[in-house]
């Protein structure tokens, strides 16, 4: 016999695939609210969303015909015909929500039309309408589901504790206050405060918010435009790395979404930056024609597609990778936090916004700015290095000859000029080493420290890639040549791996099961290449879970401790050195960092120093 499924069997069925847990649900409503024009939503839950879920909205309302016709399937104000579909600007389209949500708990909207005389309350419970009254109401929506699941006991048993409940819910809150950080948002759980964005439309605020100072005061803001395609938002830097990948997120065209390929951009971009297993801060949103996306793949919306991926991965990339390559990285050195100077919200590291008005405290930094530089003199002819070339021709700018603009305009804090940049090298004072580790230099209104060891390091592998990038590396042949008798595992990692070593200007013959001949090796190891050398080497790559890395990503470590082993070895620089080093150093791409992603120089500010004498206040 075939049955007809009644109405509300299908709407239970239809919901599973909606509303899968209580986070859903709230996600369907604050989409409505957002949807609906609303400038301040609350939302307030109770025992994880299970007990009670209300979203209260100050948007557009519904008037008194539409209010049944909302909770019916495929019923929506946003679409009309299927062509509809590729054109979505608003968060919801489907039409399903509302009816699927009251198939599964019971319902109650209570919504009062902007500029309406009169507000409703409809009820309506398991998909079965209740009442609709009139009933007094401010403007906007309100809508409460109780008792989530109470007629589908089965997906009622695959939720997970309150608390994870909860914590998805206001992830999911996060998420929506960050994509629209001109609403504000509240969230309550259990009567407890758990969000509260101010509605500032300033997206650092919501960061602040959400993640904190510590985050908020490493970020660099982020646009870049690639054949219509828009990417704006905050990428963090190195410093603020985490171990896991939670802190990457992405919207399209301010929708939440999971992409595998705009993840593959970020990681790629940053990869020069980073330790392994590491992962950035990054939250960006990607706009683009809605036609060139694909949202409807998931009815959670959240693993997006586009028709165009190259061309999202590229301007991703760019973004990225230009912001990270463009901006001094080097980590500045702060005196301790005095209460009276701290900024409500840490941002005095970040670049210029042209939107954002000085601190006070920023102008003040600015003014002395200034000053200063108007009464520094040039450095003397004999401080200035004679054996460094000038690397480019153009006169050393220090971009301070301009009037400064009225105050509302903040200056960056060294137009046109920067440490990391060839042209600078004239104007370096080199004061010396210390601790036979760090060398001293003072430039411009600052003075930097540069790890020995780093950025001997940094430029060791940034030669070594470069030769193998040319394909062309630089190796040393062995008189005689090494040879080496391996353990079966690190035998096997060498095999599997032979190619990347030649690569990188190693050679090595196989001479039976487990042992090698090594009759070459890149040339910055020539002086030290030993058989221990070559184990400790071999051993680091099993140690590093070699075998299961991509090939990229193996070459770097066996190019990373190849040039940690010959920073080692030769430990003593002079000064000579020390000085072609730096030389060398500022013509990379990425300076700021050594492979192992610690920094190789830091800076302190003359500024800073003569706050801690109390020179100035
Ligand atoms: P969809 O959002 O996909 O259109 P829903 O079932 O979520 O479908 O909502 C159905 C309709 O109800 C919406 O198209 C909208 O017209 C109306 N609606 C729902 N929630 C609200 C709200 N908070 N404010 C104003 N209108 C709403
Ligand atoms: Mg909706």
């Amino acid at each position: 016999m075939i049955n007809l499924l009644n109405r509300e069997t299908i709407d239970k069925i239809a919901a599973g695939e909606v509303i899968e847990r209580p986070d859903s649900v709230v996600k369907e409503l604050l989409e409505n609210s957002i949807d609906s024009g609303a400038k301040s939503i609350s939302i307030e839950i109770r025992e994880g969303g299970t007990g009670l879920i209300r979203v209260t909205d100050n948007g557009c309302g519904i008037e008194k015909e539409d209010i049944p016709k909302a909770f019916l399937r495929h019923a929506t104000s946003k679409l009309s015909e299927a062509s509809d579909l590729f054109r979505i600007h608003t968060m919801g389209f489907r039409g399903e929500a509302l009816a699927s949500i009251s198939g599964v708990s019971e319902v109650e909207m209570i919504t009062r039309e902007q500029g309406s005389m009169f507000g409703y309350r409809y009820r309506i419970s398991g998909g079965r309408e209740l009442d609709l009254t009139e009933i007094g109401a401010p403007e906007g929506t309100t809508v409460i589901a109780r008792n989530l699941f109470y007629n589908v006991p089965a997906r009622k048993k695959f939720l997970k504790s309150k608390q994870t409940e909860t914590s998805h819910i206001t992830d999911m809150v996060e998420k929506e206050a960050l994509s629209h950080p001109e609403i504000s948002f509240r969230l309550t759980a259990d009567g407890r405060n758990q969000l509260h964005t101010a509605g500032s439309g300033k997206l650092l605020d919501v960061i602040y918010t959400i993640y904190g100072r510590e985050i908020s005061e490493n970020l660099i803001p982020v646009e870049h435009s690639r054949e219509g395609i828009t990417v704006r938002g905050y990428i963090g830097k190195p410093v603020i790395a985490r171990a896991k990948r939670d802190f990457e997120v992405y919207f399209v065209n301010r929708r939440y979404v999971r992409s595998s390929i705009v993840e593959k951009a970020v990681e790629d971009a940053y990869h020069p930056f980073m330790m392994l297993h590491r992962f950035p801060f990054v939250l960006l949103n990607i706009e683009t024609d809605p036609e060139r996306v694909d949202v409807n793949v998931h009815p959670k919306k959240m693993e997006v597609r586009f028709s165009d991926n190259e061309g999202i991965y590229q301007a991703v990339y760019e973004t990225v990778s230009n912001a990270l390559m463009g901006r001094e990285l080097i980590t500045e050195v702060k005196p301790e936090p005095e209460k009276s100077e701290k900024p409500s919200m840490g941002i005095s590291s970040l670049p210029v916004e042209k939107e954002r008005k000085a601190e006070p405290f920023e102008e003040k930094k600015e003014r002395y700015e200034q000053q200063s530089l108007l009464l520094k003199t040039a450095p003397l002819p004999s401080e200035i290095p004679s054996e460094l070339p000038v690397l480019s021709d153009r006169a050393p700018e220090t971009g301070y000859q301009k009037a400064p603009k009225g105050a509302e305009e903040k200056q960056p804090e060294n137009p046109g000029k920067k440490f990391l940049d060839p042209a600078s090298l004239p104007s370096f004072r080199m004061i010396g080493q210390l601790f036979e580790t760090y060398w001293l230099i003072e430039f411009s209104d600052k003075l930097y420290i540069i790890d020995q060891h780093a950025a001997h390091e940094k430029v060791n592998y940034e030669r070594m890639m470069a030769a193998f990038r040319k394909k062309q590396p630089e190796s040393q042949m062995i008189l005689p040549p090494i040879f080496l008798t391996l353990s079966a595992g690190e035998a096997l990692l060498l095999q599997k791996n032979l190619q990347l070593f030649q690569d990188l200007g190693y050679e090595i013959d196989e001479n039976g099961d487990r042992d090698f001949l090594v009759r070459a090796v890149p040339s910055n190891l020539y002086s030290i290449a030993s058989k221990e050398l070559l184990l400790e080497i071999l051993d680091g790559l099993s140690e590093e879970r070699g075998s299961n890395l991509p090939p990229d990503l193996l070459r770097d470590r066996i190019a990373t401790m190849s040039c940690k082993a010959a920073v080692k070895g030769n430990n003593y620089l002079s000064r000579e050195e020390m000085e072609a080093l730096i030389q060398e150093l500022l013509t990379l791409e990425n300076p700021y960092a050594c492979p192992h992603g610690r920094p190789t120089i830091i800076s302190m500010s003359k500024y800073e120093l003569d706050k801690k004498f109390k020179r100035i206040v």
